[in-house]
């Protein structure tokens, strides 16, 4: 917290926090990946450029560089001698320096903190339901910031899909296009390609879903990123979500339409198995895209 590593007990805010009043947090979530006695960040330079960004949409003043939240980064799974699949999650928050919205003057703090974490989605498949909010458009917020505050709306989606026994939401854009999960990207398998939207669809720009597309490009799988209705989720050969958390989870029924037999399809199940191989080091080609801790 604020350069300095404090214990667990002590990684506390005061309630004053503009931040917690107001929303006024950048975060990220990384993941970081053992490979034998040795720990990998999976594209930590991607995650630090979004944070940047997101922090330059907001105006929040970043006291550091890139450089120093790349050490912090790396230091705090070192200094909780991780040596399994772990999350990791720097946060940018307004402190306390007075009540009311204009935070000008205010502190701008910075943690990051790391722990263990394995699976973000219980089972092998998801039940995912179409939720009756939207995703926030550029018109009132910034769907490619990561904003604390701007999760309200991902937590309306979420916990209306999880009252009503499903596993995900999956929100639409203004337009009625399909834009993304809570806390995902989402792609559909159609004639041996995959579909996703794009940007102009209110998603976050998932740095999952920029891997998906590569490491599909090169096995010959091409993506196509265009507008993608609500009733393509019902009939597309596969769905699966991307993101850091979910890495790749299949959806195994949207709204209650089963798909792909409820079971994993076949091109989700070998871009997982690439993408599971990728964050572990084991393939030579995306070894560019892990930062070594140990
Ligand atoms: N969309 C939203 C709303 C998210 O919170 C996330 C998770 N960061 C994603 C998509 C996936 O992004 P990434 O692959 O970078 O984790």
């Amino acid at each position: 917290m604020d350069g300095t590593f404090v214990p667990w007990k002590d990684a506390n805010v005061h309630v004053m926090s503009h931040a917690l009043h107001y929303g006024t947090a950048a975060f990220e979530g990384i993941r970081a990946y053992p490979s034998g006695r040795q720990m990998y960040v999976f594209r930590l330079p991607e995650h630090l450029k979004r944070l940047v960004n997101s922090c330059k949409i907001f105006g929040f003043d970043l006291k550091y560089s890139v450089e120093e939240m790349r050490k912090a980064t790396v230091e705090t799974v070192k200094r909780n001698d991780l040596h399994e699949k772990c999350y990791v999650r720097p946060l940018v928050y307004i402190g306390f320096g007075g009540m009311g919205i204009n935070f000008t003057g205010f502190p701008v703090h910075m943690a990051v903190l790391a722990y263990p974490f394995e699976k973000y989605f219980k089972g092998d498949g998801v039940a995912a339901m179409v939720s009756t909010w939207r995703r926030t458009s550029d018109q009132t917020g910034s769907p490619l910031a990561k904003i604390s505050g701007q999760y309200t709306n991902s937590v309306l989606g979420k916990m209306e899909a999880v009252k009503h026994g499903f596993d995900e939401c999956i929100l639409l854009d203004l337009q009625g296009r399909v834009s993304e999960g809570s806390g995902e990207n989402i792609f559909l398998v159609e004639d041996g390609k995959l579909v996703t939207p794009s940007v102009a669809s209110s998603i976050l720009e998932g740095i999952t879903r920029f891997s998906v597309i590569k490491i599909a490009a090169d096995m010959g799988i091409a993506t196509v990123e265009r507008d993608v209705s609500r009733s393509e989720l019902y009939v597309a050969d596969e769905v699966f979500f991307s993101g850091t958390a979910a890495e790749i989870t299949p959806i195994t029924s949207v709204d209650r339409r089963n798909v792909s037999d409820r079971k994993e399809g076949p091109i989700t199940a070998k871009i997982r198995a690439a993408y599971m191989k990728a964050v572990a080091g084991e393939d030579p080609r995306y070894t560019p895209w892990l930062t070594a801790v140990y």
